[in-house]
């Protein structure tokens, strides 16, 4: 695994528990809550390599996007639409870094999906893209893991999408914005399977916050991921998958 970037914010588990974080260099500042919230104290020390990567955040709200790159639109021979089609994950399918996605026996057909996620720094309501950028705490990683046969059967998505371990974030965030030109991609057993640019998202991620912002107030800690390139496919128990974001990090988790 590579090291956290300088600065880059996280959750780990120490001997004592859990905690929110700030990673700097081989040490790992730990903090009395995430540090986009008000008042954070630093509460002690750990070093990198005695500590345990968690998902980065605790989300109230996971709101995510369907089909943000016209190519993912097109293998699932779905018509772009006019506006962004938001659906929620429950925060019960989180785990973190290394955490195994286990394969719900109902479903024949679990695929990966890789995806930048943006993490919510401040309470938003009805906020444009021009000011969307206030209001981010940073950028992870995340896998929204999808029972793609219970997707098509359902013909909604809230079953397929809502398998406990079907969200995995992280390893980290970071608090700078990847470029257009960054790729998200998904490794299959170390094999590239699955890759998009940022600026192929028929909607930004600015754009995407502010979009959501505008049905439900948003709070800090809430996530939204913003769609999956062309390429998914499923997940077999015994492989793992890695999901990388170019200038963010790298997520990989087994499948069982
Ligand atoms: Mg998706």
């Amino acid at each position: 695994m590579s090291l956290p970037p300088f600065g880059a914010l996280g959750r780990v588990a120490t001997g004592d528990g859990e905690h929110s974080c700030r990673f700097v260099d081989g040490v790992v500042e730990l903090l009395d809550r995430p540090a986009w919230e008000h008042g954070v104290s630093l509460i002690g020390k750990a070093p990198l390599a005695g500590v345990t990567l968690l998902a980065p955040v605790v989300p109230g709200k996971i709101v995510a996007v369907g089909f943000n790159y016209r190519a993912h639109a097109a293998e699932l021979s779905v018509a772009v639409h006019a506006e962004p089609v938001l659906f929620l994950k429950p925060p019960s399918a989180v785990i973190g870094p290394g955490q195994a996605i286990v394969r719900p026996a109902r479903s024949t057909q679990v695929d990966y999906e890789a995806e930048l996620v943006v993490v919510v720094g401040r309470r938003c309501k009805d906020i444009t893209p021009a000011e969307a950028a206030d209001y981010v705490a940073g950028y992870t990683c995340g896998n929204d893991v999808t029972a793609r046969d219970l997707q098509k059967l359902d013909g909604q998505w809230t079953r397929a999408k809502s398998f406990d371990t079907f969200c995995p974030l992280g390893p980290w965030i970071v608090l700078e914005a990847p470029s257009p030109e960054a790729r998200v991609s998904a490794r299959l057993d170390g094999i590239e399977v699955q890759h998009g640019l940022v600026g192929d998202m028929i909607v930004s991620p600015l754009e995407l916050l502010a979009f959501a912002s505008g049905v439900m107030t948003l709070e800090p800690g809430d996530v939204i991921m913003t769609g999956t390139p062309p390429g998914v496919g499923p997940l077999a128990a015994g492989q793992t998958v890695t999901v990388a974001v170019e200038g963010v990090g790298e997520l990989t988790n087994p499948v069982v």
